[in-house]
């Protein structure tokens, strides 16, 4: 064995770095958190070659006094805490006082900074050398804030090094980084550069439209179009932001961002809840998408848990994911035909304005700008017919007249069925196309979970006991669930080893196959195994039932029984999925259907 000797501070300082400093996107995140800890409005990030060659972060914040910048670069230095109790309520996005000197000992780091209430009229810069990181401190032009700027990160770490990615992937990473930010502080501005060309500007965020626009900027002008907005409070948390309509989800987990306090973080309760609260209304293997913040009290989290704190700890986590739970569930189920008109109208066009040149927006737009290409292309050719504008006009004017005075109902009057499958709506805008079997599925649905909710579901003798013929795994599974499935509704008996016999089903599945629908029943219930799991199963079974029990397609339906229909669809909690998440009804504008036929162009 070795003899015991102490680490130098560069070595000690590189094994912190091992925690903290990954990659370059890390170096942003953290210096980018201390601005906002300094209070900075205004954040410049200049990246080159990924983050590898140069990573310049710019602020107006407080700024650092003279006598505590060599302090700054010190390991276990911070402004941030005094003691232990301060642990227990963090109100900054750092307290561990290791960002700098971790970064410091892996790359070529200085740091220029100018205090605000200091009376010298010029700032100062300091940076580190050798192996005890022995501070240097020179006079240097600098406004209030602070400039840190880390260059040839790793050089003096080449393991490290080694795991860097293509300098797309790393910037890629640090565009990720910025979105989070940003998203986590609305009222900041925030400007992003690589390579010299501009990614992101994003300013400051005030207004609930500019907000919106932010949004749209760093998700995708989709999400915002698609989102519920959601602002709960509850006795001690409070949950606000937006989430998408089921039928906006996502093929991966990628459009999620929660904050507890200002501050991202990824956790196991948080994503249970989510998940939950989407069950019954997402496609299977879809994930939604979610811009999400929770404030409660500091002291009922801590942050403390993990080095580059993504992580935190609640205190009553059962707590946090029932308010989660509830707030989404109802949020969710809550959508009605009117507001998801609503979000309709109020979608932000495609690329508004100065953020041009924003390489995520770019690629969002991608498929918006291809589908107006065509429209310009024509435009030389096709002149609109004169008096369109005065029509839009007028048309524009009797809408309103008609909303004020006869309120037409958000899915609007049906005019006709199409090929037996979709019904074609008017409403006061434009066209509704509802699909029949879907939106009756969900009606159905609801119906049967709530009547299971008040537990009186009520049965409906068959006139004639259907008998059926079924597997002998099916008829034991029938004879041992009898119990379960007469809470669902269903009354049946095994009348030999392969029989059971039908005696009563709900009676709001009178119409339905009865046969087709026992089967499917019974196939699940033996997929889920015991009677206990059929109560957590219930609601799928349920939602089979529903699919059965609902208008199927190629029923012709009466205008009358067309228009109740859409009136269930506007009572109906979740209506605008079926049971599987896919759009029980759609919306085309009138505007939207004269770009369509190019008018007005
Ligand atoms: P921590 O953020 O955990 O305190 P850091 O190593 O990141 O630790 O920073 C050390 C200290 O340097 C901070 O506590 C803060 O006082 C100061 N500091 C760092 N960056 C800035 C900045 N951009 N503006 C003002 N002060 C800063
Ligand atoms: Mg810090």
């Amino acid at each position: 064995m070795n003899r015991i000797s102490v680490l130098n501070t560069r070595l000690a300082n590189q094994i912190a770095a091992g925690e903290v400093v990954e990659r370059p996107a890390s170096v942003v995140k953290e210096l980018l958190e201390n601005s906002l800890d300094a209070g900075a409005k205004r954040l410049r990030v200049d990246v080159e070659q990924g983050g590898a060659k140069l990573i310049r972060v710019r602020d107006d914040g407080a700024g650092i006094h003279k006598e505590d910048l060599a302090l700054a670069l010190s390991r276990h230095a911070t402004s941030k805490i005094r003691e232990l109790e301060d642990l227990e309520h963090i109100a900054s996005l750092g307290f561990r006082g290791e960002a700098l000197a971790s970064i410091s000992s892996v790359s070529r780091l200085a740091l220029s900074s100018r205090a605000g209430s200091s009376s010298e009229s010029s700032g100062w810069k300091v940076a580190v050398s050798g192996q005890d990181m022995a501070p240097t401190i020179e006079p240097v032009a600098h406004e209030q804030g602070s400039t840190v700027e880390v260059r040839d990160l790793f050089f003096n770490t080449p393991a490290r090094k080694k795991f860097l990615k293509t300098e797309k992937t790393e910037f890629g990473r640090i565009d990720e980084v910025i979105k989070r930010l940003a998203l986590s502080r609305f009222d900041v501005q925030f400007t992003l550069q690589h390579n010299q060309r501009q990614v992101h500007q994003l300013l400051p965020a005030n207004s609930e439209a500019e907000k919106r626009r932010r949004i749209s900027l760093v998700c995708g002008p989709a999400f915002v179009e698609h989102a519920i907005q959601l602002d709960r409070q509850g006795p001690e948390l409070r949950l606000w932001g937006w989430v998408s309509l089921p039928t906006f989800s996502r093929s991966q987990a990628d459009l999620q961002y929660f904050y507890v306090n200002g501050r991202i973080i990824r956790d196991k309760v948080v994503t249970h809840a989510v998940r939950q609260a989407y069950r019954d209304v997402l496609f299977h293997g879809r994930h939604p998408a979610y811009v999400l913040y929770l404030e409660l009290a500091p002291e009922a989290v801590d942050v403390n848990v993990h080095p580059t704190k993504h992580e935190v700890r609640f205190r009553d986590s059962r707590l946090v994911h029932d308010f989660l739970f509830s707030s989404l569930h109802k949020a969710l189920a809550d959508v009605s035909p009117e507001a998801q008109l609503a979000s309709h109208e109020n979608s932000i066009p495609a690329m508004a304005g100065g953020d041009e040149g924003s390489a995520l927006s770019l690629e969002r737009q991608q498929s918006s700008l291809q589908l107006q290409e065509p429209a310009s292309a024509y435009r030389h050719s096709y002149s609109p017919p004169p008096d369109r504008g005065e029509l839009r006009s007028e048309l524009a004017f009797t809408t309103r007249l008609y909303e004020e005075d006869t309120e037409v109902p958000p899915l609007g009057y049906a005019i006709a069925q199409l090929h037996g499958i979709y019904i074609l709506a008017q409403n006061a805008q434009g066209l509704i196309i509802v699909d029949m079997h879907a939106a009756h599925e969900r009606i159905t649905y609801e119906r049967l979970k709530a009547a299971c909710e008040r537990e009186e579901l009520k049965r409906q003798p068959m006139l004639v006991p259907l008998s059926i013929a079924v597997s002998e795994a099916e008829a034991g599974c029938a004879e041992a669930e009898q119990k379960a499935l007469f809470a669902l509704g269903i009354e049946l008996e095994r009348v030999g080893p392969e029989s059971i016999v039908v005696r009563q089903i709900p009676s709001i599945l009178t119409d339905s196959n009865v046969e087709q629908m026992i089967r499917d029943v019974l196939s699940d219930v033996i997929e889920y195994g015991s009677s206990d799991r059929i109560v957590a199963h219930q609601n799928e079974l349920l939602s089979t039932m529903a699919c059965h029990g609902s208008v199927r397609a190629n029923r012709q339906l009466s205008i009358p029984e067309m228009n109740a229909l859409l009136r269930d669809m506007e009572a109906t909690e979740r209506s605008a999925q079926c049971n599987h998440g896919r759009p029980t009804w759609v919306y085309q504008s009138l505007d939207e259907l004269d770009k369509l036929f190019l008018r007005g162009q």
